[in-house]
């Protein structure tokens, strides 16, 4: 079949087998048309609203030892902070009251310091705001997830990565695919929320598994899906790699909007590291959430998961401006609600 008709296919039926899905991502000559049929399932399903999520990196101390990334463990070059708890808590009151925004998102490295209870007192503390609260703070188990649930927390975010174990694990040295795969499952059946994604062009990552990564997405049932170029760290083992483009990520979003037409896809600050219009085209391309960083410059400077970072993203007030500009520019607007998922299709994901 022509890539038009698969394209047309995946519009339609939000349905393609895995030799279809490789056959669209090899193929260059298809990308404007992928484009904008992701754009246009996007307007079918989810609308012209963006939304907006408040973003805080609240500790950048981490016990794991991925190769991608700065805040890995045994990156010595790099400074450390964790926040307090009434920092956290009122940089979140501070985003929901003076800034509007309807959702909070939490994420750090793996830093054990943040324990169970004291997770959840911050939860509780930000949910009094009237805003939706998200998680981005890694494996935990099922009792945890249930327990950040139960404090108010209403989505969890853990990205699989990838779903070619082999890479997983020469990528993530003591970590489990499986272990991964199990959290995902543990987040669902604890009621949040479920959002994953991966990284487009870690070393050794073929197109094959970019296309099977499409599927698990469509296999959990993910709520919201996160696809970043990977951008090489110098302070890792990765650092004389090549990285993911930019054109690849779009690909792989704008086909996750086909396969998974109602659920949230952020334009990721990393697309938006690679090219100053990378978000523009990510909106154009499927994406309907934007991420804006409000954590302070003190600390926003060390969480450098790839170099260019701490500068994307962040919500100075001009910033947030020029993010309205652009976004009206496109015939958008800031959506007014909290930004759940309407499911429109899918089942319940249980291992
Ligand atoms: N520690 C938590 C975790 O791993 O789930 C949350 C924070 S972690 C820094 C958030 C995401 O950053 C990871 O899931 C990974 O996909 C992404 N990331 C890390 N290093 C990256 C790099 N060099 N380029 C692009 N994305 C990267
Ligand atoms: Fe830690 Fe997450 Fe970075 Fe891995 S990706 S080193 S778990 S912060």
């Amino acid at each position: 079949m022509a890539s038009s008709e698969l394209i047309a296919k995946a519009a339609a039926t939000h349905d393609l087998g895995r030799d279809e899905l490789i056959a669209l991502l090899e193929d260059e000559s298809c990308n404007e048309t992928l484009f904008a049929a992701a754009d246009d399932t996007r307007r079918r399903y989810v609308g012209e609203g963006i939304h907006l999520r408040a973003l805080i990196e609240f500790s950048n101390i981490c016990r794991n030892n991925c190769c991608y990334c700065g805040l890995r463990r045994d990156n010595q070059n790099m400074i450390r902070y964790r926040m307090k708890t009434d920092e956290i808590i009122a940089l979140a009151e501070y985003a929901a009251r003076n800034r509007g925004f309807k959702t909070v998102v939490l994420q750090a490295g793996e830093d054990l310091f943040f324990t169970v209870d004291k997770m959840c007192e911050i939860i509780r503390g930000i949910k009094q705001f009237d805003v939706a609260l998200t998680l981005s703070i890694g494996e935990k188990s099922a009792a945890e997830y249930q327990a950040y649930r139960a404090a108010g927390a209403d989505r969890f975010l853990l990205r699989i990565e990838t779903t070619d174990r082999n890479l997983y694990h020469r990528l993530d040295p003591g970590m489990s695919w499986q272990n991964r795969r199990q959290c995902l499952a543990d987040i669902a059946a604890a009621g949040l929320e479920t959002g994953s994604g991966v990284m487009v062009g870690l070393p050794g990552q073929t197109i094959a598994s970019l296309a099977d990564d499409i599927l698990f997405f469509k296999e959990i049932n993910a709520d919201m899906i996160g696809i970043g170029p990977f951008i090489p760290h110098p302070d890792t083992p990765l650092k004389n790699t090549t990285g993911g483009t930019l054109e690849m990520s779009l690909k792989v979003m704008a086909l996750t909007r086909l396969l998974l037409p109602d659920i949230n896809i952020p334009a990721t600050t990393a697309m938006e590291t690679l090219a100053p219009n990378g978000q523009t085209k990510a909106l154009q391309a499927g994406a309907n959430v934007i991420m804006p960083n409000i954590t302070l410059a003190q600390y926003r400077q060390h969480y450098e998961l790839y170099p260019g970072k701490s500068e994307t993203n962040c919500a100075a007030d001009e910033t947030l401006q020029i993010l309205q500009d652009k976004i009206t520019a496109i015939g958008r607007y800031i959506a007014a609600d909290k930004g759940f998922r309407h499911k429109k299709s899918g089942k319940v994901f249980r291992l």
